[in-house]
């Protein structure tokens, strides 16, 4: 996999204003506009210096204004700033410069502001407060059946179990900057409006309004498990050097997430990455949405178990389903492994097909696909060997997830602190306690 930078914002093209030269014309002042215009510049520059800190891990104040072309003041006014938001620290270590002067403080990402991500699945409800230095400050995983539970009692329910994280998080002194809420359904995301999720059998349920509800003082954003799982995964998983890949989620059916160009891509209404419902059975198997022959009908878990005589009602829970089949197929069951055959087959054409469309790097196989991996990844390679117009895909190509079935609220936990990396500058207005979630810049 190809190393590039990643979703840190970039450095080039944001410096400060040009002085006029010898000869330009110098425009006469327009003091409203040019403090709107300082405004600006100033909030973009934070960003940077932001950015900066972030993709390299420490740094020091020299090296940013070398990089980003910022004076050294500008840039120690800047860090200043951030210093004061809690998003940056000074480290212990000092780095000394070859030539004479003062000897520097490397800079790195605070750990105090952080995201909080929500999950409900069809199976659990999922609480995790996540810091910008990637480390998981707190995390909960109930499980329980919501597929016949009212929306109301289930929102009521993970908004107890966000109110213990937020209580923890303050008992430590983190500042949370946003909530995330990862579900298993097409979501309206401007609206935070859950359209239909089958599995739960709910329809139009206005999530994120009954959350700011429930937990006034916080941005929400409402988005689909498999989403938030890639976008996990390229923040701190298995595509964190990635910049254009496919993730694909196995569960009960078979979800996706895109991301082009270091972003998320969910084309025109938010409904893009339904990789599970790509038709590669053409008059095939009827799909739960309706459809014939899509992918969720060859390589969705409960397809895999089916052709494998896996009784589904007797076995509860999506693990136990995965755990049987993992178990079935290192004894070298002969239906199993036909099974997983197959599914890595479907997995591979319609991979192929995504990859011949977008151009991507990669797929990273994530949910119950990761522990299948050492039966699927074969056939997916051989697959896109032969589908894959341009060829020459490395065999890393087809990678893992490394985060799990924690993937969509560990996301959830991110988009937040993604978009704080953007535009640090928010945090001014949720210090202020009045957070305008539309000034949460949207991004992808
Ligand atoms: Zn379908």
């Amino acid at each position: 996999m190809s190393s590039s930078s990643d979703q840190r914002p970039s450095a080039r093209g944001a410096g400060e204003r040009r002085q006029p030269q010898n000869g330009e014309a110098v425009e006469l002042p327009r003091p409203a506009g040019e403090i709107a215009d300082q405004t600006t510049v100033r909030r973009a520059n934070l960003g940077v210096v932001l950015g900066q800190v972030a993709s390299r891990g420490r740094s020091s104040r020299a090296a940013i204004a070398a990089e980003t072309g910022l004076t050294r003041s500008t840039v120690s006014s800047l860090v200043a700033e951030l210093m004061d938001l809690g998003l940056v620290r000074e480290t212990e270590r000092t780095v000394r410069p070859r030539r004479v002067g003062r000897p520097g403080v490397d800079l790195e990402l605070s750990d105090r502001a952080v995201g909080v991500g929500l999950e409900i699945n069809v199976e659990h409800l999922a609480v995790c407060v996540e810091d910008m230095t990637g480390s998981v400050r707190h995390d909960r995983v109930v499980h329980v059946d919501n597929r016949r539970s009212a929306p109301e009692r289930v929102v009521e329910r993970l908004a107890r179990m966000a109110e213990t994280a937020l209580a923890e998080a303050a008992d430590e002194d983190l500042v949370p900057v946003g909530i995330g809420l990862a579900v298993p359904g097409l979501v309206a995301v401007d609206k935070g409006e859950l359209l239909i999720a089958p599995n739960l059998r709910w329809s139009q349920i206005a999530l994120a309004e009954m959350l700011v509800e429930r937990l006034p003082g916080l941005p929400v954003r409402v988005d689909n498990e498999s989403n938030f799982a890639a976008m996990a995964e390229h923040w701190r998983g298995s595509a964190r050097n990635l910049r254009s890949f496919l993730f694909v989620f196995g569960e009960v059916g078979v979800g996706g997430g895109i991301f082009v160009d270091g972003e998320p891509y969910r084309g025109e209404h938010g409904f893009g990455g339904e990789v599970g419902h790509m038709t590669v059975a053409p008059g095939g198997e009827p799909c739960a949405c309706g459809s014939r022959g899509c992918l969720e009908t060859v390589a969705g878990q409960d397809a895999i178990a089916r052709r494998a005589g896996i009784p589904l009602e007797s076995q509860g829970r999506v693990q136990n389903v995965t755990r049987e089949l993992v178990k079935r197929a290192r004894r070298g069951d002969e239906a199993t492994l036909a099974s997983l055959r197959e599914a890595g087959q479907a997995l591979g054409a319609a991979v192929a097909s995504a990859i011949n469309l977008l151009d991507l790097e990669a797929v990273i196989l994530g949910g119950c696909f990761a522990p299948l991996a050492p039966w699927l990844v074969e056939d997916v390679r051989g697959a896109l060997q032969a589908g894959v117009l341009a060829g020459g895909l490395a065999p890393s190509a087809v990678g893992t997830s490394e985060l799990g079935l924690d993937a969509a609220v560990r996301g959830a936990a991110v988009l937040p602190l993604r978009e704080l990396l953007a535009a640090p500058w928010m945090l001014h207005e949720l210090g202020n306690g009045s957070p305008q979630p539309a000034t949460f810049a949207r991004r992808g």
